[in-house]
């Protein structure tokens, strides 16, 4: 039987490549496809050489050109983290946007099903807590985070036309807070910032008072539920995130308990239009896909910090800092 093929963008990324691994698995044909702006190619650099995997270096912001045929489409590419989507900010408009945009085209010839990576940014700072898929959000179009919710946001609405107008089949995933190995230790979400600041033996850096929530979820969790939810015949979003909440200062004192680190929080100016509150109301998730996390935080923290601890000395340096 000829094998399905799937192209997964942002490949070289966190999250797509643990997708690269799965769709490989399965026993997909994947091609991995990045411009390496905030990936490394060390994140998939075990699949060179397999039969079924092929890595192009694009820019999906410009036409995306697939030779053959093609079953599925990923679109995890996209700056993630508050600090580079700060850094590179038209960009994160343009591979929300324009990106989607090919990406759509593309899976339109094809006659392919395309998901696409939604996040809980288009709730913005939520005024209703946990987040059912049918709120509608609070997002703030001009302040800096607005170069990402938006273009998510947009994003969202392209695939639903796409959908509804040329019947492209398409799935949206509202992905919450996710970690584990294969972040970038200097990406400057939390967990990399305190497990790369008790490593080198700094001080935990709380933004605010730290009463903000956030519920993270474990890597394998999330795939897992991506997986299911692209097989599922549900085209309308999906929220996958682990509902278990915790404030930034309870996760500090977890990680200075995890780390063992003789250092303590320290307390710097909260960021702006960051979010009170964050907690995926997964109803949709455990009633149409069966699916549910299954990783305790300790569980994933231990294994992340693990995987932090094996980095070469130089990987610790932070450079953005
Ligand atoms: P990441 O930065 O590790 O990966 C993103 C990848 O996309 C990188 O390899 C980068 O080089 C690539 N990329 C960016 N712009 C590109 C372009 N124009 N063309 C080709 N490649 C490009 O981030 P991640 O955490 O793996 O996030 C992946 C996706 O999941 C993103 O779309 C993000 O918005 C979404 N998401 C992630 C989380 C999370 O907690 N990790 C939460 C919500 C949504
Ligand atoms: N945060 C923090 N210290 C840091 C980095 C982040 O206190 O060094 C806070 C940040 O202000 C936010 C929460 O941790 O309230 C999660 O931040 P992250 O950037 O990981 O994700 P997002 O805000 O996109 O959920």
């Amino acid at each position: 039987m000829k094998r399905k093929k799937v192209l997964i963008t942002g490949a070289a990324g966190f999250l797509g490549s643990h997708l690269c691994d799965r769709f490989i698995k399965e026993g997909y044909y994947v091609i991995g496809m990045d411009n390496l702006i905030t990936g490394d190619l060390q994140n998939i650099e075990h699949l060179f050489g397999l039969e079924n995997f092929e890595f192009a270096h694009h820019d999906v912001s410009k036409f995306v050109h697939v030779s053959g045929k093609l079953d599925y489409i990923l679109h995890f590419a996209s700056p993630a983290s508050p600090i580079d989507y700060l850094k590179i900010p038209i960009q994160t408009l343009k591979v929300g946007s324009l990106g989607t945009h090919n990406l759509l085209g593309l899976a339109k010839n094809k006659n392919a099903r395309m998901l696409i990576a939604s996040t809980s940014e288009v709730y913005g700072d939520p005024n209703v807590n946990p987040q059912p898929e049918e709120y509608w959000g609070n997002v703030n179009p001009v302040g800096p985070r607005g170069v990402y919710d938006e273009a998510k946001r947009f994003q969202e609405a392209m695939t639903m036309a796409y959908h509804t107008f040329h019947g492209v089949e398409t799935r949206i995933v509202r992905i919450f807070n996710t970690y584990g190995p294969r972040m970038r230790l200097n990406d400057g979400r939390v967990l990399p910032a305190f497990i790369g600041q008790a490593l080198r033996g700094e001080d935990l850096t709380v933004f605010g008072d730290g009463s903000q929530t956030r519920s993270f979820c474990y890597v394998d969790d999330l795939i897992e539920g991506i997986y299911r939810l692209l097989l599922s015949d549900y085209a309308m979003p999906v929220n996958i995130g682990n509902p278990d909440e915790i404030t930034i200062k309870q996760f500090g004192e977890e990680i200075i308990k995890l780390t063992g680190t003789q250092q303590k929080m320290v307390l710097r100016d909260l960021p702006v239009d960051d979010p009170k509150q964050r907690r995926p109301d997964i109803t949709k998730a455990r009633t149409i896909l069966g699916w549910e996390p299954k990783v305790s935080r300790e569980e994933g923290l231990k294994i992340t910090y693990e995987y932090f601890k094996s980095l070469p000395a130089e990987a610790l340096v932070d450079k953005e800092h």
